[in-house]
């Protein structure tokens, strides 16, 4: 079920205040139009009609796809409150019960906004997201040296080809990474021999560390 309430938020730039509708939980089946508009950055996302500034309002958004058995909890926060609320989503999830109801799902959990449509995006393409983390943390190793400055975002899905956006902020350019599908099967194929499974159990935080712990695992397997 989709779910939102107002609120009067005020302009982080100007300090203009206008009431905005901010969503919690939204359910794919409900509205198309919500999930393009989701997909365009524009939920929760405010906008200044004085100023033109805008923000991100930090509310909680349970995103659900009936369809696609993808459940992706988004809580918007620092670094430091991931694991803290991760573990909340956890037990929250566990003493109500739904854990059992889900059991041939795919739950997420991310934290910012740029994750959160990219895996939207993934799932949406029919990828494993497990397996593209693992391709992002390839394509970065390319060029080892300015792994660092760099960050790699699932861009689309081609006839044979994933597309990968790297953005380095050193140089403040953003490349584009080309991937043959036969390269993602192959990385799929071996992660789930590894014992990597398509649908999770329980929540998951599927992102660089998980890819790199996998890596680190699997040793020269990949
Ligand atoms: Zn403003």
């Amino acid at each position: 079920m989709s779910i939102n309430f107002k609120k009067q938020i005020k302009c982080p730039s100007c300090a203009n205040f206008a009431e905005m509708t901010l969503w919690q939980s939204i359910t794919v089946s409900d509205s198309q139009d919500l999930k393009d508009d989701l997909l365009k950055g524009k939920v929760n996302i405010f906008r200044c009609a004085s100023c033109g500034a805008t923000a991100l309002v930090p509310v909680p958004l349970l995103y659900h796809d009936e369809e696609k058995h993808l459940m992706i909890s988004f809580s918007p926060c620092e670094e430091a409150d991931k694991i803290r609320l991760f573990n909340q989503v956890k037990e929250t999830s566990r003493q109500s019960g739904e854990l059992s109801e889900l059991s041939d799902y795919n739950l997420r959990f991310v934290c910012s906004y740029n994750e959160f449509l990219e895996k939207i995006l993934i799932f949406d393409n029919g990828l494993s997201d497990k397996t593209i983390e693992v391709l992002k943390l390839l394509v970065l190793m390319q060029d080892s040296e300015k792994m660092e400055d760099r960050v790699c975002m699932f861009g689309k899905l081609d006839a044979d080809q994933i597309e990968f956006m790297v953005q380095d902020k050193k140089e403040g350019q953003i490349y584009t990474s080309r991937v043959p599908m036969e390269t993602y099967n192959t990385v799929s194929k071996s992660l789930r021999d590894s014992g990597v499974k398509d649908r999770s159990f329980d929540w998951e935080i599927v992102d660089a560390d998980y890819a790199a712990s996998l890596l680190r695992g699997s040793n020269n397997n990949l």
